[in-house]
Order: structure tokens, then C-alpha cells, then sequence
């Protein structure tokens, strides 16, 4: 399981909106105080450009769907958004072609496997499960919009900076360093291929999936990222529609799935929010229709997410009263009182 640090914080039922905007405020800088001196974890250092970010480094941003923001520590930093670009690219395919024509191409279940995992590929017949792990990532990318690689790069950036409201930048450096040693990316994308199922040059769609891992996104961006997801697909600062409601819904079915790589269930278990992670550090968790929480700090537990992103959003989904599943307590009007205002199911006449 997480170890969420959360024994004792009361949850709050999950309503139709966010407390006030002091109090939200409140608590974000509470997640940050918790969290900040936390030590636990270690950076990625696959990529070897990752393994210069500073542990230290750690921002939340919580956007909602009337786009108030409130940040708090290194909310302003940038990093690579790596993995979390996924859910965004995912959101702009099934745009484009409809989730069932994007079911049937990529899925969306989970494999159980490791994101980066071949075995996946080859145990279900070149099908890739789903488009949260690189292989159903990569078949994705190579369904963007356009005939040729640059095309689709264009897509991708643009999508991403509709997503984020302002146009981001690649960090050439993380781009460079994980073109260097993407051989497993490189792999999968043949294996997709040698199964009939990247209609695209395997060499050049890598490469626009490495760039798209590589655009420059901060706590504050995730924040308003996840919060056009959360607001039915309209960025919720900019007013730009992104995607439609549709496909927002059927992101965040795919994000409560898989979002959390192999540990999707323990996430929705325990902190019961769409969410996705990426190996820079970022977590973006939505609640939908009242907003989002964006986190960075690069130290990753042994599943790849980060360990203080995840402790400040389990800290938040309570506080905040966010899980998805966590119905009021039976109150005055609950159970058992006479003003409760539905019906029991014995209790319903046969018409
Ligand atoms: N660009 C990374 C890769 O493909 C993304 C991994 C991640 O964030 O999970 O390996």
C-alpha cells in the first residue's frame, strides 16, 4: 500500500463543490508543511538528465473549475512532464476518433505489467491494454493528427498547450539525453509494428513521443491541466473548449484505472481520485467537476511516483473532500430519520 501519512485526518464527504477559497488555501499550504521535510524516495535517474533534479524541490497547485489557483512552494518550477503526457494525448485521439475506435486500438485495462514492459505487448497478441503504459502511449501518438511526424509533433504541443493554456517548451536537454537510451521506447514501437499495429514509422513516432514526454509543464500547469479534465473539457482559465465532456469522462475512467502505473488499485483505494504520474516527480489527481491538484518533488517510491506528490494529494482528497467515494455520514437527515429526502428501496410502492 501507499504510505500515505494520513492515519487520523478525518475524511470529508465528497460534495458538489470545494470549500472556500481560505480554506482551500489553508490546507494547501498545511499539504506542503506536512510534506516538505519528507525524505523518503529517490529521483529517476533512467533518463540520466532526470537525475540532476534537486530532491529538495516540492509544489502543489490546486486549480478549480472557476479557474481560482492556488500555489504553494515550487509551484513555478519546470520539468519534463514525462508519463502525464499520456492522459492528455489520449484525451486529443479519442477527440479525434471516438473512445470506442480508440478502445478497440490501444484499450483501456490494465496489464498489470510495467509501464514499459515487452512482455505485455507479446502476452496480448501485440494489443497494448491500454494507453497509460508506453506501448498503448506510442500507438497513440502515432494517431495524432497528420500524414507526417511533424505533423503530428504539432498536434501533440499544440493539444498539450491548449490543455496547459500557454504554449510550453521542449527541454532539449531531457529530449537529447532520453533519445540516447530510449532503446526499450524503440523496441516496443517495433513490436507495435511487427503486429500491424503502428500504421507510422516506428523510429520517427519514438521520437515524437519522446519530445511530447519532454515538454516543460509546472505544478501550476498540471493544476490547470487536470482542471479543464475535471471542468468537461474547457480549460478553466482561458475558457478554451479542449476536448468535450465525452471524452473528459472517459479520461478520467482510464486515469482511475491505470494512472498510477502497477499501483492504479492501491491509489483509487486510498485516495480515490482520477490521477496520473510521471518519472520527473509530477502527479496530476482530478476531482471532477470541482478541479485539480498539481504536485512536483522528483523523489519516487519503488513503483516510480512521487512519494511527497502522493502524500500531499491523499492529505488534500480528505481535507478537501475529494475521494469519489466517500458519501456523507449519516447525519440528521441520514438513516433512520424520518426527513431523509429518498425513498428506501422496500419502502417504494410497485407502480
Ligand atoms: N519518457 C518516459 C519513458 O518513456 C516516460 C516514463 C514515465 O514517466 O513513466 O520511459
Amino acid at each position: 500500500m501507499f504510505e500515505t501519512d494520513t492515519d487520523g485526518i478525518h475524511q470529508e464527504a465528497a460534495t458538489g463543490a470545494l470549500p472556500g477559497w481560505e480554506r482551500v488555501e489553508q490546507l494547501v499550504q498545511a499539504a506542503h508543511d506536512r510534506y516538505r521535510d519528507t525524505d523518503d524516495g529517490t529521483v529517476a535517474d533512467y533518463i540520466p538528465a532526470l537525475a540532476e533534479a534537486d530532491p529538495d524541490w516540492f509544489g502543489i497547485c490546486v486549480a478549480d473549475t472557476a479557474g481560482g489557483l492556488h500555489d504553494v512552494g515550487d509551484a513555478a518550477v519546470p520539468f519534463s512532464i514525462q508519463s502525464i503526457s499520456k492522459a492528455f494525448v489520449y484525451a486529443l485521439v479519442c477527440e479525434e476518433f471516438g473512445h470506442e475506435r480508440i478502445g478497440e486500438l490501444v484499450g483501456v485495462d490494465n496489464t498489470g505489467l510495467p509501464f514499459n514492459s515487452v512482455i505485455a505487448l507479446e502476452l496480448n497478441g501485440g494489443h497494448p491494454m491500454n494507453p497509460m503504459v508506453n506501448a498503448g502511449a506510442i500507438a497513440s501518438t502515432a494517431l495524432m493528427a497528420g500524414d507526417t511526424a511533424a505533423e503530428k509533433w504539432r498536434a501533440v504541443h499544440d493539444g498539450l498547450s491548449r490543455f496547459a493554456g500557454r504554449e510550453l517548451a521542449v527541454d532539449e536537454r531531457v529530449y537529447t539525453s532520453e533519445s540516447e537510451t530510449n532503446s526499450r521506447n524503440q523496441a516496443i514501437a517495433r513490436l507495435l509494428q511487427s503486429y500491424g499495429r503502428l500504421d507510422a514509422d516506428p523510429g520517427e513516432i519514438v521520437d515524437v513521443y519522446t519530445r511530447q514526454c519532454s515538454l516543460l509543464v509546472t505544478a501550476h500547469d498540471l493544476a490547470v491541466m487536470g482542471a479543464t479534465l475535471a471542468d468537461g473539457g474547457v480549460n478553466p482559465v482561458t475558457g478554451d473548449r479542449v476536448v468535450s465532456a465525452d471524452v473528459s469522462r472517459d479520461t478520467l475512467a482510464v486515469l482511475a484505472a491505470n494512472g498510477l502505473y502497477e499501483r492504479s488499485g492501491e491509489w483509487l483505494f486510498q485516495i480515490g481520485l482520477p490521477a496520473k504520474s510521471g518519472v520527473s516527480g509530477g502527479i496530476v489527481a482530478i476531482a471532477p467537476g470541482k478541479g485539480a491538484i498539481g504536485t512536483f518533488s522528483p523523489p519516487l517510491d519503488a513503483a516510480g511516483n512521487s512519494v511527497r506528490g502522493e502524500r500531499a494529494t491523499a492529505y488534500l482528497s480528505l481535507t478537501l473532500g475529494l475521494n469519489l467515494f466517500a458519501s456523507p455520514e449519516p447525519g440528521p437527515s441520514g438513516p433512520g430519520s424520518t426527513s431523509r429526502t429518498s425513498t428506501p428501496l422496500d419502502a417504494r410502492s410497485t407502480p
